[in-house]
């Protein structure tokens, strides 16, 4: 056994979150070797409690009916009032800012409804150069629908040189000159490529020093790092589910709201309304006229689909049941080991994109292979046939997320161990 490998053991041993690991599934081994499960900044493994609670979900609606809506162990009208709190939790919101509904980009469409208000004179988005496909998708498509051309109307922003971060200097720079035709600036909260943590504070009062409004993609964040987005005075954010939060394929997102935003203090604010989102003591009155609901629940449109609300609110249970703090704690420890093997080890080969400081980076790191597009596909593939799962980008990039939830000190170990023998191999 490895050196490495010893003293990764060792340190499972000390870690007081090493139980949270059985209670998740970690896939099948394919290979015959231990699963490295890296991957939990795409799909978060499934909490071993899940199948039961959902047994009982679909019990109750077996057993009640209709009835099911008002009686059993959790009543559905209610029912995602129940994930307000733990949600608060994991983004420094207060519960009123929060609801779990719909899917991250449907979410970022419905924001932008209200906080993306262009006029003649104010009517651009800053956003990244590097924002993941979807987001830009929804920008431009919002930029167009208010009849503006996404050329003129859309600004990304580049990564200091060099340096393959974006600053607060670069933001600042461009509303120093342009801020008063800015609308919105839309940032990460962590870049899915490189896994740099943006100055979300910093940048938020930026924006709004320049009078453009703050939202945030918590899609890379949320369950990752620590957020304060109340007191941030974040406008708005949306995050989806299924990445560190564990809720499966496609589970249900969520958005904040701030709370400046709600109980019709801002009376122009647009927003598309649907019946779940009027307040819940007038809902079944069926009245024409609309009540909103407190907070952020009167973006809510349809009533909420329970079944897949049950993995999150299993999964929001092990975060509080593991606390945030004691998360990041272990995480900071987890990512910096694993950082600290591949660069004594393996850094004439690799070389990590994600920045150093612990403040800036959460779980993932990103590793740019050295030797070209085809070399590093090929140590990619070879990895994938050692039981280690962990993700390509395109052209020469792998990410890994230990998650500290789940994830041990010897998954680092054995994976720096197989990421040797695979380049070995392929060169
Ligand atoms: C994962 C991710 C998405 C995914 O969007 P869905 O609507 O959940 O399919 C969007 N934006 C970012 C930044 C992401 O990381």
């Amino acid at each position: 056994m490895s050196t490495r490998l010893q003293q990764a053991m060792r340190l499972d041993e000390s870690d007081a979150l090493q139980p949270f690991r059985s209670q998740f599934h970690l896939p099948d081994s394919r290979h015959g070797q231990s699963m490295v499960y890296l991957c939990g900044n795409s799909l978060g493994l499934q909490p071993t409690a899940l199948a039961s609670e959902m047994s009982a979900e679909l019990r109750q609606w077996q057993t009640l009916g209709v009835e099911g809506h008002t009686r059993g162990r959790h009543p559905w009208l209610p029912y995602h009032e129940l994930l307000r709190e733990p949600l608060a939790r994991l983004t420094g919101a207060l519960p009123t800012e929060v609801v779990a509904m719909n899917t991250l980009t449907v979410n970022l469409h419905l924001m932008m409804v209200s906080f993306y208000r262009p006029d003649a004179s104010r009517f651009r988005i800053v956003a990244e150069k590097n924002s993941f496909p979807s987001d830009r998708y929804a920008i431009e498509s919002q930029i167009r629908f208010h009849g503006f051309d996404p050329e003129d109307a859309l600004i990304e922003l580049e990564d200091a040189p060099g340096s393959g971060v974006l600053t607060t200097d670069t933001l600042a720079e461009y509303l120093e000159q342009h801020g008063d035709q800015v609308a919105l600036v839309l940032m990460p909260g962590v870049q899915y490529y490189s896994g740099q943590v943006l100055p979300m504070a910093q940048m938020a009062e930026l924006a709004h020093k320049h009078g453009a409004l703050f939202g945030l993609d918590l899609a890379h964040a949320i369950g990752n790092v620590p957020l304060a987005l109340h007191d941030w005075e974040v406008d708005f954010a949306v995050w989806c589910s299924y990445k560190y939060l564990n809720a499966g394929p496609g589970a249900v997102a969520g958005c904040f709201v701030h709370d400046r935003h709600c109980q019709g203090r801002d009376q122009n604010l647009p927003r598309f309304n649907g019946w779940w989102g009027h307040q819940p003591e007038g809902r079944f009155k069926m009245a024409a006229e609309f009540r909103p609901a407190e907070g952020a629940d009167a973006w809510q449109l349809s009533n909420p689909p329970i079944l897949a609300l049950a993995p999150v609110r299993v999964s929001l249970s092990l975060f509080d049941q593991a606390g945030l703090g004691a998360l990041r704690e272990k995480s900071i420890r987890l990512t910096g080991f694993l950082a600290r093997e591949l660069t004594e080890n393996l850094s004439q080969h690799i070389h990590i994109l994600t920045p150093e400081a612990s403040e800036q980076r959460g779980c993932q790191l990103s590793l740019r292979l050295r030797h070209g597009h085809a070399i590093a596909r090929a140590v990619f593939d070879a990895l994938t046939q050692t039981d280690v799962i962990c993700d390509w980008r395109e052209p020469d990039v792998i990410r890994i997320a230990p998650v500290p939830l789940y994830n041990s000190f010897e998954d680092c170990a054995l994976f720096v161990d197989r990421l040797g023998e695979a380049i070995d191999h392929v060169r």
